[in-house]
């Protein structure tokens, strides 16, 4: 995306270069900060909120910092010319004619002025201005006012025709609401800074506001224009903004779509006969939305154009198999795969699932990972290099730049939301890079944590999406259920009983041997040693185990084959059981300290059971200090086993920016939209878009050169 942005920014840029000389250099530094490099973007520092300044304000309850009306009588008028030349006024209180020396005085200065301002600021008159007030050297003062019309009379001329609202913008240190109004009103009279890009007929079919008349409502809104409603930011004007970033978005994302298309990719078919023989295999039958999920990468498989598809389902839906069937497709048509995921743990079981699956079909499998003996790692490294490796499984370490792939054809990448958009572009370019070869291999990611529809629309454009919305059948229903830490040895209890029945249980402990950090956190943190041993005590006659990130890759993987037998009966772990982890004996799981985790966590650890015939139990252990945002989100995992569901709630607890962080969208930030509660105003930007690029008469390059321009270093970041 980010060199075709470049390239309109460029284009758009040159010509307007020379708008840099209208801002003051003084303040130029600290309106960078404020992200304005030229006053033109000045247009779209949109104000924060409107202040009423109807209001009136005796002079003797004025303070610094007021933007206020004051009605006086001219006391004293005198032109100075130090510092510099100047009309100062000094103003007093409308009222009683014998006016006390002691009473509260107003100066206005003027450093523009005109025989007309002099004349009507003579001594004696009375007037009533308008403006911001603050500390000068002899009491409080006003720099140029503006007029406004007395009470009761109508605004006629020009200068009285000052809004009656008045905006207060977003700003920092050093740049004062009054300069950023001047400025801003400088920049509103730069005609075609104000210009309409999009074709009127199209903006009037979406009952908005031209653009002219966006600039004129927010910057200068009239008298009549309800104060609520341009706070609300549900004025049409509002909406209008919201829209054109929305659709600037939109536009950017598509440039990088067609940029990506022109990469070329192996085209992968066959008559699918291992895939016929995996499926004769397996002790179950695909569920519809596999089926359907599965016809879509098959047919992006057969493009000549690389895939880059979401596979997205919730937890338990399936997701491996489809993508099994997938690889082998890819197999057969002489390609090789690599099936990427995020953990060694879940690596590991992907292998051992894949072996299982494919042992009969006589299809070469490699294990690839990190920790790797390094003669074995050379040996899975040539296998890949050769071609002789059809399918290799693992982590990060498949894509180091020693591993090169003969004809790698397809990827796979598991639990995609742990890779960041880098990673996943940096896959892409793997076939050309690395591999000698010009053809970029199709990309296949899945993800347990959906992206709600408004992201997948905004952030993740570029990426189609099957959607697996269905579980396997036969599946019982997961019971949340929400108990104080008080009552743990009910739950011991209870777990107990389980086991002994013939289940088996996780027991799921946050954090392990970080007791310094915590401590210095004052947070009671359950050790996920000392939590084995209690467990162990407590249930002599049970096999306990205790896996967690910081053991070898083979202890672990010794104990999750222990549990898979069902040798172990209780495994206390840390988070690595988050993702993947694939033991439909388990149905029971405990969480400690809920409260700490986050909600996509939760649902994913919480998915952990619920894989087997039996109905599952989940147990949220949560502590007396509960933050208002824990809160929300124990409630919202106790209240729902839908993924989608927990993934809005997400975003709305969180906001997208924290759910994707802006290296994960890889975009820059929405200012003025917000993807969850402008979804009609996003699906209007989507379907305009190709209508816009085929209306001759709207100006690409320029409207995105307004939205995006000085986003430029964002987006080369
Ligand atoms: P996830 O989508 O969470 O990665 P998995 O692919 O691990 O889910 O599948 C969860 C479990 O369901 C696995 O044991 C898998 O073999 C099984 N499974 C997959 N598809 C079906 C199906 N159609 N019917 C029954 N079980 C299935
Ligand atoms: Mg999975």
């Amino acid at each position: 995306m980010t060199d075709a942005l470049l390239a309109t920014l460029g284009r758009v840029s040159a010509k307007d270069d020379t708008e840099q000389t209208y801002l003051p250099p003084a303040l130029r530094p600290r309106l960078a900060r404020l992200g304005i490099a030229h006053l033109r973007d000045l247009l779209l520092h949109l104000p924060l909120r409107y202040e009423d300044q109807t209001q009136r304000r005796t002079i003797a309850d004025l303070a610094a910092g007021d933007a206020v009306i004051v009605e006086g009588i001219v006391e004293h008028a005198e032109v100075v010319n130090r510092p510099r030349r100047q009309l100062v006024v000094l103003l007093r209180e409308a009222g009683p004619e014998t006016a006390q020396p002691w009473q509260a005085r107003l100066t206005l200065r003027y450093f523009n002025f005109y025989p007309a301002l002099v004349q009507r600021l003579r001594v004696g008159a009375n007037v009533r201005v308008f403006g911001e007030v603050r500390e000068g050297r002899f009491g409080l003062e006003m720099i140029h006012p503006v007029f406004k019309p007395q009470a009761g009379t109508e605004h006629t001329e020009a200068e009285t025709a000052t809004p009656e609202l008045t905006p207060i913008y977003p700003s920092t240190a050093g740049v004062p609401q009054a300069a950023l109004r001047t400025l801003i009103g400088k920049a509103l009279r730069v005609e075609s800074w104000r210009r309409e890009y999009l074709p009127p007929s199209f903006v009037a079919a979406l009952g908005l506001p031209s653009w002219g008349e966006v600039m004129t409502t927010l910057h200068t809104p009239s008298r009549d224009i309800p104060a609520a409603m341009l706070d609300a930011g549900t004025h049409p004007a509002w909406r209008r903004v919201k829209f054109d970033e929305l659709l600037a978005q939109q536009l950017a994302l598509r440039d990088t779509r067609v940029l990506l298309a022109r990469e070329q990719a192996p085209a992968v078919s066959g008559a699918g006969d291992l895939g016929r023989r995996l499926r004769e295999r397996l002790p179950f039958r695909l569920t519809v939305a596999q089926e359907r999920s599965l016809a879509e990468v098959l047919a992006d498989l057969g493009r000549t154009q690389p895939m880059t598809r979401l596979l997205q389902g919730d937890v338990g839906s399936g997701k491996t198999v489809v993508a099994a069937l997938a690889a082998l497709m890819a197999v057969e048509s002489g390609w090789q795969v690599a099936f990427m995921a995020p953990t060694e743990l879940l690596a590991e079981q992907h292998f051992n699932k894949l072996r299982h699956w494919l042992d009969a079909l006589s299809v070469s499998l490699v294990w690839l990972s990190g920790s790797l003996a390094a003669a074995e790692l050379k040996a899975a490294q040539k296998a890949c290099q050769s071609g002789a490796a059809q399918i290799a499984v693992g982590t990060h370490a498949l894509f180091q730049k020693k591993v090169r792939f003969a004809r790698l054809g397809l990827v796979v990448v598991d639990e995609q939301h742990r890779f960041g958009v880098e990673q996943r572009l940096a896959l892409r370019s793997r076939g050309q890079a690395d591999c000698e070869r010009v053809l970029a291999p199709h990309q296949l990611m899945m993800s347990a944590t959906p992206i709600p529809r408004s992201l997948a629309m905004s952030y993740y454009a570029d990426l189609d999406v099957s959607v697996i919305d269905e579980l396997p059948g036969g599946r019982q229903p997961i019971t949340t259920k929400l108990v104080r830490e008080q009552r743990r040895t009910e739950v011991i209890g209870r777990i107990h009983d389980a086991v002994r029945d013939g289940a088996q249980a996780y027991w799921v402990c946050p954090l392990i041997d970080e007791s310094e950090k915590l401590a210095a956190q004052d947070i009671e943190l359950q050790n996920a040693t000392a939590l084995y041993e209690e467990l162990t005590a407590a249930m002599p006659d049970v096999r306990v185990a205790l896996l967690h990130g910081r053991m070898k890759t083979d202890e672990k993987a010794a104990i999750m084959a222990d549990f898979v037998a069902n040798r172990i009966q209780v495994l206390v772990a840390t988070t690595v059981i988050e993702v993947g982890v694939d033991v439909p004996n388990a149905s029971w799981m405990v969480i400690e300290h809920a409260e700490r985790f986050g909600l996509a966590q939760l649902h994913q650890l919480r998915g952990r059971v619920g894989r087997g015939s039996v109905a599952s139990t989940c147990i949220l252990l949560f502590g007396d200090r509960l933050s208002d945002t824990a809160r929300q989100r124990l409630k919202v995992i106790y209240e729902t086993t839908d993924g989608f569901t927990i993934a809005r709630e997400d975003l709305r607890i969180r906001g997208p920016g924290e759910l994707l962080g802006p290296r994960q969208s890889g975009l820059p930030s929405l200012r003025y939209a917000n993807i969850e509660n402008d979804l009609d105003l996003l699906e209007a930007a989507r379907d305009a878009c190709a209508q816009l690029e085929r209306d001759s008469t709207f100006d690409k390059a320029a409207f995105l050169g307004r939205w995006l321009q000085h986003r430029a270093e964002y987006a080369r970041a």
